[in-house]
């Protein structure tokens, strides 16, 4: 089995190997199968097959994509219903056009869900603190079996969602609850009453329903002190910067010392502030961790605190006007920083920013240059154009030998066109009586090839 992950990434998925290997693991089945039949002979035995990820067409696994977090759940034998033929719905285009499955119902579970689905199957009490909701579809049993089975599976997860809740409303000072679960005993005693008038399949349906507000809740409690520990983390990294910065505007801007107008008075009130906030986490006997993410912004604004009339200074004497372009390059700087963080999820912005190089730019050269270099303008635009192409291509391209042939020889001919002409330039910007000229030229050749 190990061999299919293997292979996928020594040879990607669409290879002889891994359909090879596909084939392989397909008759240890087959024949896995065969010998439970002929030595158990009681037709008692069912069968989960699944797997832990996907791949991509590139033979990677790890990010949020569906091919990657999408697996086969394959289930046959005692106790597993067959497919349903009758209302086939639940499909995307995929596993109609490509898998063909268009005639069967498809039910999508969770990971979590087969530890509670092999449990109902064989019988036995679901996993301590497993957050599967039964996959009620795959079952073939009583409809009583399944109501009881699905009120089980209610009752465990809420269990650990009461803890979790106790928990939380022990240590919190301004507790707020989860409230779509705060009648949730009178839902129970209808699950109950349900079940004792035989109306299983109401029941099964309220158990479900339960079953996934108590995951709702659950991650409720779990992510309940995100704002607090984001914000935290925030104001961390924005400290960080201030420090930074002015460190950077001392050093290299004023040329004076960084401990220069730095006012010791101050740190008193800051490590007050942190002890204070510390108890505060003590009180909600928060985590280990929690203090050191608090540790962090209160560092660095104590080193920014005690600076506090140095900065003062700084802004009061700047002369704002006068540097009016040092200002515009900065918002520059931080725009185009801005946009190529954008550009991860948007990769067309790359597109705009290469024919905004390409043609907007040189607009700001001084004219003199541009009569000078008209040819080497003209190239710089077509290739900005032909660049600004490749960021609209899709990521994910199925192999192509000849194209990645055509493309080495392409960087091959690009490196043997610089070595014929880049040299010119670079003899035109080294004056000629420097020394290591001869060293840069071979260096300069070594790197193009
Ligand atoms: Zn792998």
């Amino acid at each position: 089995l190990l061999g299919l992950d293997t292979n996928g990434h020594a040879h990607r998925p669409y290879s002889k190997q891994y359909l090879n290997n596909i084939r392989v693991v397909d008759n240890i089945l087959k024949k896995v199968e065969s010998w439970i039949h002929d030595f158990y002979k009681d037709e008692l035995t069912a069968f989960v097959f699944t797997s832990d990820h996907g791949m991509s067409n590139r033979g990677s696994h790890g990010d949020g994509d569906p091919q990657n977090t999408e697996t086969p759940l394959i289930a046959w034998g005692a106790g597993i219903s067959a497919p349903d033929t009758q209302n086939p719905t639940g499909h995307d285009r995929r596993s109609i056009d490509e898998w063909k499955l268009g005639t069967f119902q498809r039910n999508d579970v969770n990971q979590a869900d087969i530890a509670p689905l092999m449990s109902t199957l064989i019988g036995v009490p679901f996993p301590m603190n497993s957050v599967g909701v039964l996959p009620i579809e795959f079952l073939r049993n009583t409809e009583k079996y399944k109501a009881e089975a699905s009120k089980l599976n209610a009752l465990g997860l809420l269990q650990q969602y009461l803890i979790k809740q106790d928990l939380k409303e022990r240590t919190e000072f301004v507790f707020r609850p989860f409230r779509p679960l705060e009648h949730v005993d009178a839902l129970l005693e209808e699950i109950d009453q349900l079940i004792e008038k035989a109306e299983y399949k109401t029941a099964e349906r309220k158990s479900q329903k339960l079953m996934e507000l108590t995951v709702e809740g659950l991650r409720y409690y779990q992510t309940y002190d995100w704002l607090l520990l984001r914000t935290i983390v925030t104001l961390g990294y924005l400290g960080w910067i201030a420090y930074s910065s002015l460190f950077i505007v001392k050093t290299y801007a004023l040329g004076v010392e960084p401990t220069q107008g730095v006012d010791g008075s101050g740190y008193s009130l800051i490590i007050g502030i942190f002890a204070a906030t510390a108890y505060l986490l003590f009180l909600k006997e928060s985590m280990i961790s929690y203090y050191a993410y608090l540790f962090f912004p209160v560092y660095f604004w104590v080193k920014v605190w005690v600076q506090r009339k140095f900065i003062v200074q700084l802004f009061t004497t700047f002369e704002w006007k006068r540097q009016k372009s040092s200002i515009y390059n900065a918002l520059g700087y931080v725009m185009t920083l801005e946009l190529l963080v954008l550009s991860y999820f948007y990769r067309e912005i790359l597109t705009v920013c290469l024919l905004a190089m390409g043609f907007l730019w040189p607009g700001t050269l001084d004219s003199d240059f541009v009569k000078r270099h008209h040819v080497l303008l003209r190239n710089w635009k077509m290739l900005c154009l032909i660049t600004s192409i490749f960021t609209l291509l899709p990521v994910e391209l199925e192999e192509n030998a000849y194209l990645i042939l055509l493309g080495s020889l392409l960087v091959i001919c690009s490196a043997l066109v610089g070595i014929a002409i880049l040299p010119k330039y670079v003899n035109a910007a080294l004056p000629s009586n420097q020394p290591s000229r001869k060293l840069d030229m071979g260096l300069f050749r070594w790197q193009v090839c």
